[in-house]
């Protein structure tokens, strides 16, 4: 049995002071019985922030974002183990923004993906076909591709603690959510390649859905069988929208 898990990615998103009012917020919305692990990931300045508006609470803290090296002469770069020390659990990596916006490539999510576990923390890997790919009907080949580059890295035992979030591209931010049946056609396919590899761990992984979630479409989309919870852009950011959407996962 997967326990579902709902994510916030606050993206580069407010304030020290917003961090807390939103934690504060979502505890108090959330009240102690979310059925679904509840998971935050702030802007690193405002990890620590962070970490200590949810001591006490079930939330649990992530990053979005994580160097490959361990440590050393990166300017501008944070390491696993500094995301570790302040408290993060998980760090999403692949998502379609670093992908496209900052040319993160398969070989460099696939790195991310591996040190990522190295240094403790659980990845949230993303993958996602952009419109013009589900247009000309390779969606299924491209997230075969980014789901293989990690597969071929890292192999299929890393999947024993990771979790897979398939966001279409056309989907984030832009209010078009994918049906349900959209999504769990895509995740049962990333299911599927995984299960190829190993049967147990292929049932185990918790592959989220993300783009647009809202707490009026989040039941919907997580009642579908391979879809283990969510991974929330804009919503998240508003902690009573958010709790509905933990809540949905219920
Ligand atoms: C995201 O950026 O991961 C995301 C899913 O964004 P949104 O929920 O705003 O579509």
């Amino acid at each position: 049995m997967r326990k579902l898990l709902v994510a916030g990615n606050w993206k580069m998103h407010g304030s020290r002071a917003d961090t807390r009012e939103l934690i504060d917020g979502l505890d108090a919305a959330l009240g102690s019985d979310s059925a679904a692990e509840v998971l935050v990931c702030p802007p690193y300045v405002y990890l620590c922030d962070a970490a200590d508006a949810l001591r006490g609470t079930s939330v649990v803290l992530g990053a979005q974002n994580v160097a490959v090296e361990a440590s050393g002469a990166y300017t501008g770069e944070i390491a696993g183990t500094m995301l570790r020390d302040v408290g993060c659990r998980y760090v999403i990596v692949g998502h379609s923004e670093r992908r496209s916006i900052y040319g993160e490539e398969d070989g460099l999510v696939a790195a991310k993906f591996r040190s990522a576990q190295r240094d403790g923390l659980t990845p949230i890997l993303c993958v996602g076909e952009s419109l013009q790919e589900r247009e000309t009907g390779i969606t299924e080949a491209v997230i075969a591709r980014q789901l293989g580059a990690v597969l071929e890295s890292s192999g299929i035992v890393a999947f024993k603690d990771a979790v897979v979030a398939y966001e279409p591209v056309w989907a984030i931010g832009t209010g078009h959510t994918a049906s349900p049946e959209q999504a769990q056609a895509v995740h049962a396919f990333i299911r599927g390649i995984l299960t190829h590899e190993d049967d147990t761990i292929g049932n185990s992984v918790r592959i989220l859905y993300g783009g647009s979630v809202k707490s009026s479409n989040a039941r919907d989309l997580f009642s579908m069988p391979d879809v283990d919870g969510g991974l929330v852009g804009g919503a998240s950011l508003d902690a009573e929208g958010f709790a509905g959407i933990c809540r949905a996962a219920g």
